[in-house]
């Protein structure tokens, strides 16, 4: 067989793949915002269906014939292009479904499904012992999932790389380390501090109606394209990345609590944005597709922190929301508005985590999980661990597992090494940033204006176009120069809070 045609018939075949996963999407989007109720159990027959005919896609045999058919073509060797980051993402996915017998995938899908049925249950109740058993089944699984899939250095790597593609435990320890180590004193010193913003004016009367006119505007503002994407309500909000032309963002408006929905529009928007910027050309094969869920991630709190949360950014928009807001937001001065929404409070619970203890919280969790999987630690056990740790990083033991160890959904899911991907995300976001201030000059100055196109074309330009083409590690290094650090991240929190608390 000709190579080229070998190359064409993967690429073929991989975005027929793609385009089953975006009918799965539309399903999945649907399921979430407008299905009647009773729609339930046929739905899941349909994803169920979906999601079979697209492991037998992914896992045929024709796939390796091909992949070993154009490995020496000297264009799959030509370091940095197309046709070798396709080759070998293509390549890395074919070969972790291989790995993985059918049997345990499908044991896997099986006990997942009623575990986040009983992990809501045993959460609600506070009933840790309810979901022990399962705890201890998707354990027992995924360190079987580990097995299978191979790792150099230690279990978790294995899982890790599902998520953060050839990210390794011993670089993300070494990085989160030194980043508690530093972050720990700060913390310590805000609480100190004794100053409090006024936190009650994020808790006045909020109407429905105009919160979603202001978010969309902040949305289309920072570079949402509606004529591509829509904005749609659902408990817990989320990004779909349907294909080209169709990104979809969910978010929940609280009458009573401003932060919840324009922060999580804006995080939502920042997601989107990156979705919307993967070349059309290139839908379903690796350089069309978004890098590393941590990278997502990066360009999610880049919008909602970096720039949401900044002072700039409110100089714009307050007077605005005094126009949508008046009886709410009249009395309110700049500085008391941009001190509450960054108040830093240690808290039990993740989500609602300020950007500084929000890193701890992850930390906890990455470290439990490494423990689960190499068995150092028994899921019976997972409390105790979790309640101690708590103690240690935030001077407070959880009051029940309800705050503490049961507060995630991840674990029922069987997301083990999915956690870490949220603060690389934050680490990104802050090391991208400073490159951009490097090249832009005075974004501040943008955004006082209401400006954000600059910043936007050039995350397009630097982190969304290239796709899979490298790596999420050597990604950050040609944007930035440099390997991933703490320090930025670090940098840009003491330069944030150094004036609000005084410290
Ligand atoms: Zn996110």
């Amino acid at each position: 067989m000709d190579k080229d045609q070998a190359y064409a018939e993967l690429i073929q075949r991989t975005k027929e793949h793609a385009l089953l996963g975006s009918c799965a999407s539309v399903l999945g989007w649907d399921e979430r915002t407008y299905m009647p109720h009773e729609g339930s159990t046929h739905r899941s027959e349909q994803m169920g269906l979906l999601a079979r005919l697209s492991h037998e896609m992914l896992t045929q045999p024709r796939i390796g014939e091909l992949l070993a058919e154009v490995q020496d073509d000297p264009q799959v060797k030509l370091k940095d292009s197309n046709h070798a980051a396709n080759v070998r993402e293509i390549k890395r996915a074919y070969e972790r479904a291989v790995k993985l017998p059918k049997e345990l995938v499908e044991e896997l899908a099986r006990v997942t499904t009623r575990a986040q049925q009983a992990w809501q249950e045993a959460r609600q109740a506070n009933d840790f012992q309810a979901f022990l058993p399962w705890l201890e089944k998707i354990v027992h699984l995924k360190r079987q999932e580990s097995q299978a899939i191979g790792f150099q250095a230690t279990p978790y790597d294995a899982l890790l790389d599902e998520y953060e593609p050839g990210a390794t435990t011993d670089e993300i320890s070494r990085v989160f380390a030194a980043l508690r180590a530093d972050l720990a004193p700060l913390i310590a010193e805000i609480a100190a501090s004794g100053r409090k913003p006024k936190r009650d004016i994020l808790e006045r009367e909020y109407p429905v109606d105009r919160q979603e006119v202001f978010g969309k505007e902040a949305a289309a503002a920072i570079g949402f394209n509606f004529q591509a994407g829509r904005l749609d309500v659902t408990t817990h909000p989320f990004c779909s990345g349907v294909g080209p032309g169709d990104v979809r963002i969910t978010t929940r408006y609280n009458p009573r609590h401003f932060n919840e929905s324009i922060f999580g529009i804006l995080h939502e928007a920042g997601h989107a944005i990156y979705e919307q910027a993967l070349p059309a050309e290139h839908f379903g094969v690796p350089v069309g597709s978004a890098c590393s869920l941590g990278i997502h991630e990066s360009q999610s709190r880049m919008w909602e922190n970096q720039v949401g949360r900044g002072r700039p950014f409110w100089e714009h928009f307050l007077p605005k929301a005094k126009q949508a807001f008046p009886s709410a937001l009249q009395d309110v001065a700049l500085d008391d508005w941009y001190f509450a929404v960054n108040d830093v409070q240690p808290s039990f619970v993740r989500v609602e985590a300020d950007e500084a203890t929000y890193n701890l919280h992850i930390i906890l969790r990455f470290e439990l999980e490494q423990a689960l999987i190499s068995g150092d630690l028994l899921p019976q056990d997972a409390p105790a661990a979790w309640n101690e740790k708590f103690q240690q990083s935030f001077q407070l033991t959880p009051p029940n597992d309800k705050l503490g160890c049961l507060q995630d959904i991840h674990w029922s899911m069987g997301g083990i090494g999915y956690f870490p991907t949220y603060t690389l995300g934050n680490l990104y976001a802050a090391q991208f940033m400073d490159q951009a201030r490097q090249d832009l000059g005075d974004l501040d100055g943008d955004f006082r204006r209401g400006e954000f196109g600059r910043l936007k074309n050039w995350l397009n330009e630097k982190v969304h176009r290239p796709g899979q083409r490298w790596r999420a590690g050597e990604l950050c290094q040609r944007v930035t120069g440099k390997p991933l650090s703490h320090q930025p991240l670090l940098r840009y929190l003491r330069g944030k809070y150094a004036p609000l608390y005084g410290i």
